[in-house]
């Protein structure tokens, strides 16, 4: 074992704060990891103050971390001593269910070995995320990262780049298509430059009217302001797809209102309450409202040599670890444009 230092959180209501962590000694398969930035998702935020229900403690939040390998073990060959890596949400899974088998570790049917908040696949050992200054992780969950982007903008990308990532995928995203992106956050604002890379005429459907010109530059075509009713009825029956990003509770029916027929809103935002769904706002379009949780180790390499080439990193905020807690406040007063990013060297 090695020591690590980390921030955590010790209950639902502790801010967090330095905490000392063991890392495991590296495994023939492992690769060891100086951990050089972490992302800040908003569920941590979720997860730290046990809105899902369930948090274990002490925490350790983090699932977006990028770094530089500093040792790996005998059996290891896609990774050298130097490289970047990347590590999402996701630390290991059984590899043999049939969700495994399809490459969809995230709905392993054993249950997924978390970054944080859950346990190795021994049901045991409690994982510690990226909010540390080093980690130990299996190869097959560890991704590579090109030198090509800056590394700190990199981060996001390992969950609000894959969580976005992935449902434009499935629904096969491809050019001209009309895609509306709900929520100019950190999910929201990788949605945006994805879809739009991938040559969608993007729609950003905000409360912030003072997020507009971002918008716009982030690749957006056009923007809808949802705090006015206006705004359901201009654009009314237009989506193909809807990207909901919102992490607080909202009326899903009528954003409904805005696909085409056919058309699917899929929900990436995991809001604490659950929300009423009327029949008629899907059965008349024959319309699917779908839900996706982050994406596949394959798929999330798959994300990352996109980005890299298409240029694609996240709009950050980099901050030192001291300032976590106040950037859980801002996070919760819609005030991040677009992600805060730790830089570990400040731990
Ligand atoms: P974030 O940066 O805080 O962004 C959330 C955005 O939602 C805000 O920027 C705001 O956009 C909008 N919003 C916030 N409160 C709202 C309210 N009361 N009513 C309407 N809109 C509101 O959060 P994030 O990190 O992008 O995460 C978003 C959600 O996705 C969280 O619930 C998170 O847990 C979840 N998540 C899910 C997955 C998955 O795999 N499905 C992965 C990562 C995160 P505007 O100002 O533009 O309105
Ligand atoms: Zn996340
Ligand atoms: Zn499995």
């Amino acid at each position: 074992m090695a020591t690590a230092k980390a921030y955590a959180a010790t209950s639902p209501t502790a801010a967090l704060a330095p905490f000392q962590i063991e890392r495991r000694e590296v495994g023939p398969h492992d690769v060891q990891i100086e951990i050089a930035y972490c992302g800040i998702c908003h569920s941590d935020l979720h997860q730290v103050r046990d809105e899902w229900g369930g948090s274990k403690y002490p925490m350790v939040p983090g699932h977006e971390i990028v770094g530089r390998v500093t040792a790996v073990g005998a059996h290891v060959d896609g990774f050298k001593v130097g490289d970047l890596a990347g590590v999402g949400c996701m630390v290991d899974s059984c590899r043999t269910c049939p969700s495994c088998q399809r490459k969809l570790e995230q709905f392993c049917e054993k249950g997924a070995a978390f970054t944080y908040n859950s346990t190795e696949m021994d049901r045991k050992t409690l994982t510690y995320g990226g909010y540390s200054s080093s980690v130990v992780v299996d190869e097959a969950f560890t991704l590579k990262v090109s030198p090509k982007l800056d590394l700190a903008a990199v981060a996001p990308l390992l969950c609000a780049g894959i969580t976005t990532y992935s449902p434009l995928r499935h629904w096969k995203t491809k050019k001209g298509d009309k895609v509306g992106v709900v929520g100019l956050g950190g999910l929201g604002h990788m949605a945006v430059k994805i879809a739009a890379a991938m040559g969608a005429e993007v729609t950003m459907l905000s409360t912030s009217k003072s997020k507009e010109a971002d918008a716009r530059k982030l690749g957006a075509q056009h923007f809808g302001l949802t705090a006015d009713d206006a705004t359901f009825k201009r654009l009314a029956g237009q989506f193909d797809l809807i990207i909901d990003t919102i992490s607080a509770p909202h009326d899903y029916n009528k954003y409904l209102g805005l696909l085409r027929v056919e058309g699917a809103m899929v929900l990436l935002g995991v809001p604490p309450e659950p929300t009423p769904v009327a029949a008629h706002a899907l059965i008349g379009g024959r319309k699917t409202l779908s839900g996706s949780l982050i994406g596949g180790i394959q798929e999330t390499q798959e994300m990352l040599d996109f980005c890299a080439e298409h240029g694609i990193v996240s709009e950050i905020e980099l901050i030192p670890v001291q300032q976590v807690n106040e950037a859980y406040e801002r996070m919760l007063k819609n005030d991040v444009r677009y992600r805060f990013v730790l830089d570990m060297k400040t731990l």
